[in-house]
């Protein structure tokens, strides 16, 4: 028997922390024990039920984990390695990692990067590795430090605070756009030179604005996506990966035809793997062990379910790691 989190949909939607057999596990060819995952925007969506994430009833939720492989029918793995496991449809389609146990298609899992332990992973999560792949189309870009300040909205949140701490470490300067005024000296702590009320980009603006960043990285969506679009400087780049303000992008041409800047969309769950072990391997090199005590916060597999709640009230600062096995 194992502890998880199930969420069912008869008589109603509901989550709840219960104890599973191994027997119920779907059948993959690798099962996992698990020793983290991680609470991630999509997770309090499918615990809280407050979109329409889950896809299959019952489903254990948690987009991703890192573990132990027990059991392996694949040439790719063996008992004692260590994986970890972002996206792909699980912890929506498929069983995810908020269990002890998890099994997955050796194709999703890829082997732990050099250097990082299976809880370092999961304080990065799915937000982490996303704001890296945010980053990395930055670089790709060619905008390097020289060119000024990188924008990152959501800047409390998960995928900001890493963005955060990561273009610090590469040399960028780095303006925060937050609703917490009150955590500006954390925002600090991670890198952030510059910190603005998010209420300056959150409504309705001007098509063009005055120029102000090279790049953006940003998880918000909606107005602020746009504002951030017509406040780029000329050929700059922005990453937008969230919707955290919502899902609508009321912007215009402008900023595209008269600045030629550039909008890269950054999807994690499907990235092909290789792609993936870019983005660990270099998250694995930039991030020190007092990086990951900045923006980690440890809790129970039975404190999640209320915790959702808070995730999605924008009351929770930097990433939480589950620790699956309490
Ligand atoms: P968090 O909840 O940790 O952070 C979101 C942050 O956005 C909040 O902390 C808050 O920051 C800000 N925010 C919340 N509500 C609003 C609002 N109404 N208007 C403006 N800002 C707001 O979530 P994550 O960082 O984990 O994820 C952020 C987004 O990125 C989500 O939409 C998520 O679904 C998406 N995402 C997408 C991925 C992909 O593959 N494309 C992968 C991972 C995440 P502050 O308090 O500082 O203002």
């Amino acid at each position: 028997m194992f502890n998880a989190i199930l969420i069912e949909d008869q008589p109603h939607y509901r989550a709840s922390v219960t104890s599973l057999n191994r027997q119920q596990l779907p059948k993959n060819d690798v099962q996992v024990q698990v020793d983290y995952s991680s609470l991630n925007y999509k997770d309090a969506l499918a615990i809280t039920g407050k979109a329409p994430v889950v896809r299959q009833f019952p489903l254990v939720p948690g987009i991703d984990f890192a573990g132990t492989v027990t059991h392996s029918d694949s040439d790719s793995f063996q008992s004692g390695d260590k994986v970890l496991l972002n996206g792909w449809g699980v912890g929506e389609k498929y069983w995810g990692g908020l269990a002890q146990y998890a099994t997955a298609p050796a194709s999703m899992l890829q082997r732990l990067p050099a250097g990082i332990s299976t809880k370092q992973a999961m304080i990065l999560g799915t937000a982490g590795y996303t704001a890296m792949l945010c980053i990395q189309a930055l670089q790709r870009h060619g905008t390097t430090p020289a060119h000024g300040s990188i924008l990152v909205t959501g800047a409390n949140g998960g995928v900001g605070s890493v963005a955060i701490l990561l273009l610090a470490r590469l040399g960028y300067q780095v303006t925060a756009s937050t609703g917490r005024p009150e955590e500006a000296e954390q925002l600090k702590k991670l890198g952030a030179s510059d910190i603005i009320d998010r209420a300056e980009l959150s409504s309705a603006g001007k098509p063009l604005a005055k120029e102000r960043w090279a790049g953006a990285v940003d998880s918000v969506g909606s107005h602020t996506l746009a504002s951030v679009c017509a406040s780029t400087k000329y050929g700059g780049a922005v990453a937008a990966c969230g919707l955290a303000q919502g899902m609508d992008f009321p912007a215009s041409v402008a900023p595209f035809i008269l600045r030629g800047i550039t909008l890269y969309g950054i999807d994690s769950v499907m990235q092909p793997m290789p792609a993936r072990v870019a983005a660990w391997q270099q998250l694995a090199t930039l991030l020190t062990p007092a990086d990951y005590q900045l923006i980690g916060h440890e809790m129970a597999l039975s404190e999640i379910i209320p915790a959702a709640t808070l995730l999605l009230e924008g009351k929770i600062r930097g990433r939480i790691v589950v620790d699956v096995n309490r």
